[in-house]
């Protein structure tokens, strides 16, 4: 039987969004409060990877691990705890984290009842331009179409390799793992490296890189290593990962060791952070006229508009800055342009900041040292400080934060911020916006420090 003959329930909207996450939502919120008529497709739980499996339950337990670490620091300075190391009771943590969640389910859908959006619990495929087909076989108009289906984590293609879990497994862990093994030296593999060492686990983290963390600030991340390695995190680098093998007890890492030639070791758990792919197979994109990149990533010009007129995209799902204001940003400047007379408005992904919660936190913006050298040459200058943070000299722990700022050309015109330490993740909002806006040094020099602080430190560089 042809496609057309079979009889469908129809419905029509201005737009249809296909993804419940970060940019989908956003993009329905935005949508709706110019006037359209919005359908959203999610099938799983609202808000996506963010929500569910990202940023607010690793935040979660990034504070959990915090708060030990601080206790353990308390007891270092004289304070009479009960237990050192302190010990987590995982489920009624979990229980605490879960909690937090639910609420912001409940809130999605109290906020989207308000504005209007028609909200089904299915899976979208794209038909044509404006049509998209559920997998609860009702058959969608759609005067545009947003595609903000997300990413996945990607498994390395090694023998062995289903052994290992992903980010998801780690978010369904009810204890943690006594020795753990990540593969990977990105975002993922360092914020859960830091959490789980906090938390009791004896951890190592095998990348196959000179480093951690390659596309950040190497002086920074360098001193990042320093503070894991002293924490008890034992980093192999050069070690890519070429099989798991289950024994009787746990999973054996196959890898590369810097000066050993290939070893083994055994491990109760070993997840892999290698990396996520856009979610875009069965969306029936190539079929509808849709152009994918090399890792199936949906292709957009500046404007989040894709190869087939009328189909938008936004988020993980087109392949570039994987973060979620970056996803909301994106949907919400496109929401202004197609339904709210903004015919300018689009997403600058220049001078994005972001923060990886290891412990301490790095948070960044604008070029690194390496970058700013490779295009301003000699134009460049650098200032740092590389101090012991207050508490932690203190307690005479050896963590060190590492503060920086790169300038070029005579102004000394701010072009890159790399911050480690303490509280980081809180400081660098703010001097984001100052560099966004073209900040120099002497524009720095001429506010006053705010003492004592690990933030005064930037102005007095
Ligand atoms: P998602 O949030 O993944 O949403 C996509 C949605 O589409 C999903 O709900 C999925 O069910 C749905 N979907 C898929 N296929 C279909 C279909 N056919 N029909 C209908 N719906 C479909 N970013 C930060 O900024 N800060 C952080 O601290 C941070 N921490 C992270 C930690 C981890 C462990 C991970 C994995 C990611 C983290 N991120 C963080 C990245 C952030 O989560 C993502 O960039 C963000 O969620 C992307 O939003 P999105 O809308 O593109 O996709
Ligand atoms: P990343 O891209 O950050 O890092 C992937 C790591 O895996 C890199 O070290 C990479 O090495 C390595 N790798 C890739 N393929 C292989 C392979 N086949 N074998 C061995 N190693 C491999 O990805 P993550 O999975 O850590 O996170 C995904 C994205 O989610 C991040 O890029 C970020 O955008 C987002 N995120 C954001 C967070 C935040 O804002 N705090 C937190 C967590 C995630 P190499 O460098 O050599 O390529």
């Amino acid at each position: 039987m042809s496609q057309t003959a079979v009889h469908r329930p129809q419905a029509e909207f201005d737009l249809v969004v296909i993804g419940g996450g970060s940019g989908g939502l956003a993009g329905a919120f935005a949508a709706a409060a110019h006037g359209a008529r919005v359908a959203l497709l999610e099938p799983g739980e609202l808000g996506g990877t963010c929500v569910n499996a990202g940023c607010v339950p690793k935040k979660a337990m990034w504070l959990a691990a915090g708060l030990a670490e601080r206790m353990a620091l308390a007891a270092d300075l004289g304070f009479d705890l009960p237990q050192s190391p302190p010990a987590l009771d995982w489920p009624a943590f979990i229980a605490h984290r879960q909690r937090y969640i639910a609420g912001i389910h409940a809130s999605y859908r109290r906020r989207l009842d308000a504005a209007g959006i028609a909200l089904m619990p299915c899976r979208g495929r794209l038909r044509d331009a404006h049509t998209v087909d559920t997998d609860t076989g009702v058959r969608l108009r759609a005067g545009r179409v947003l595609l903000a289906t997300g990413a996945h984590p990607l498994r390395p293609d090694i023998p062995g390799a289903e052994l290992a879990g992903v980010s998801d497994d780690f978010f369904e862990l009810s204890q943690p793992p006594a020795h753990v093994a990540l593969v990977g030296g990105g975002y993922i593999a360092v914020e859960l490296a830091g959490v789980l060492q906090a938390l009791g686990s004896r951890v190592e983290v095998f990348a196959r890189g000179p480093r951690l963390l390659s596309g950040m600030d190497a002086e920074v991340v360098a001193t990042l290593q320093a503070n894991m390695q002293a924490r008890g995190v034992r980093l192999h680098l050069e070690a890519p990962v070429s099989a798991l093998h289950a024994t009787g007890g746990g999973v054996r890492v196959v890898h590369k060791g810097q000066e050993q030639g290939v070893v083994a070791e055994v491990f109760d758990r070993v997840l892999f952070a290698t990396g996520r792919r856009p979610n875009t197979a069965g969306l029936g994109l190539e079929e509808a006229g849709v152009e994918l990149g090399g890792h199936g990533e949906v292709v957009v010009d500046q404007w989040q508009d894709t190869s087939l007129e009328g189909v938008h995209a936004v988020g993980d799902v087109t392949g570039r800055l994987a973060l979620t204001p970056v996803a909301i940003a994106a949907a919400r400047r496109l929401m202004a342009r197609l339904f709210g007379g903004q015919a300018d408005a689009k997403l600058d992904y220049a001078d994005v900041p972001t923060v990886v919660f290891s412990h301490p936190p790095l948070a960044t913006v604008g070029l690194t040292e390496e970058q700013a050298r490779e295009r301003y040459g000699d134009a460049v200058r650098v200032h740092a400080s590389n101090f012991r943070p207050m508490l932690t000299a203190l307690a005479d722990s050896p963590q060190r934060s590492l503060f920086k700022l790169v300038c070029v050309g005579e102004e000394e015109r701010v072009v890159g911020i790399h911050l480690l330490g303490e509280a980081v993740d809180e400081i660098l909002q703010g001097f984001a916006v100052a560099l966004k806006l073209g900040v120099t040094r002497a524009r720095l020099h001429q506010v006053v420090a705010i003492h004592p602080t690990s933030a005064e430190e930037l102005v007095l560089l």
